[in-house]
C-alpha cells in the first residue's frame, strides 16, 4: 500500500457513514458493533421502509443491504437506493450462485459478500468499495491484462467473452499484480498488500492463490515464478 492509499484508508475508516440494512436483528447488531469498531459510523435499519426514510437524513457513503427483506426484495431496494444515492452498495446475502451476483451487479450492487462472512473481510470489503468508487472516475472502466479484461468497479473478471469467477482474494491478487507489471513481489509483499499486515496464515496462501489465478486463467508465460525471490506479473 502505497502512503497516499494508507491515508486514504485511515481517513475513510474515521469517516465513513455506513448504512446497514439487515432484518436479522443479531446479525444486524453483530455488523454494526463490529463495523463501528472499525471506525465506520453506522446506523441500522431492519426495514427496507426504515432504511429509505433513514438514508434521507442519514445520507450513507456506503450501504451494506440484505438481500432477504420483509418488505421488499433486496434487488428493488438495491435499485431505489442506487438511483437515488451516489453510494457504492454492497449486497449481503446467504445465496452463492452466479446467477444471483449478476442480477445485483445488475440492480447497481458494486460488490457482494456471502453469509457467513468475517468480520474483518466485511470491514475490508467495505474499505476497497470505497476506495474504487473514489477512483472511479479515473479508472473505472474495463483493464486490458494478458488474456482477460477486469472491472474493478464492478469485481468482475472476462476471459474470452465470458465472466471467470474468482474469489474475493483471488481477485484482489490479480488487480495488485495487474498494477504493478514486471515487479518481482516476494510472497511476503503479496501477503501484506492483498491479505493484510495483521493476516495469521503464511506463504503458502500466496503460492495456492497464485496456483489458482494461472489456472482459471491461463497464465503461462504471464505470471512467472521468480525463483527465491517470488512472483513477477508481465502483461
Ligand atoms: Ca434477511
Amino acid at each position: 500500500m502505497t502512503m497516499e492509499e494508507t491515508r486514504e484508508t485511515q481517513n475513510q475508516k474515521e469517516t465513513a457513514r455506513l448504512l446497514i440494512i439487515e432484518d436479522e436483528i443479531p446479525i444486524a447488531d453483530l455488523l454494526q458493533y463490529g463495523l463501528s469498531r472499525e471506525g465506520f459510523q453506522v446506523v441500522c435499519a431492519h426495514t427496507a421502509g426504515a432504511a429509505i426514510s433513514l438514508a434521507g437524513s442519514f445520507l450513507p457513503q456506503v450501504i451494506l443491504l440484505d438481500w432477504m427483506l420483509p418488505d421488499m426484495d433486496g434487488l428493488e431496494l438495491c435499485r431505489i437506493l442506487s438511483a437515488e444515492y451516489n453510494a457504492p452498495l454492497i449486497m449481503l446475502t446467504a445465496r452463492s450462485d452466479m446467477e444471483d451476483k449478476l442480477k445485483g451487479l445488475e440492480a447497481g450492487a458494486d460488490d457482494y459478500i456471502t453469509k457467513p462472512f468475517d468480520m474483518r473481510e466485511v470491514a475490508m470489503r467495505i474499505r476497497a468499495v470505497l476506495r474504487r468508487f473514489e477512483k472511479a472516475g479515473q479508472n473505472g472502466g474495463w483493464t486490458e491484462g494478458a488474456s482477460f479484461s477486469v472491472s474493478e468497479s464492478e469485481h468482475l473478471v472476462m476471459q474470452k467473452g465470458r465472466l471467470v469467477e474468482l474469489t474475493p482474494k483471488e481477485f484482489d491478487l490479480l488487480t495488485y499484480l495487474l498494477k504493478h507489471p514486471r515487479q518481482v513481489h516476494s510472497r511476503r509483499i503479496l501477503l501484506e498488500q492483498v491479505w493484510g499486515y495483521d493476516f495469521a496464515g503464511d506463504t503458502r496462501t500466496v503460492d495456492i492463490h497464485i496456483q489458482r489465478l494461472r489456472k482459471k486463467l491461463s497464465l503461462d508465460g504471464h505470471l512467472l515464478t521468480v525463483f527465491g525471490l517470488g512472483y513477477k506479473y508481465v502483461p
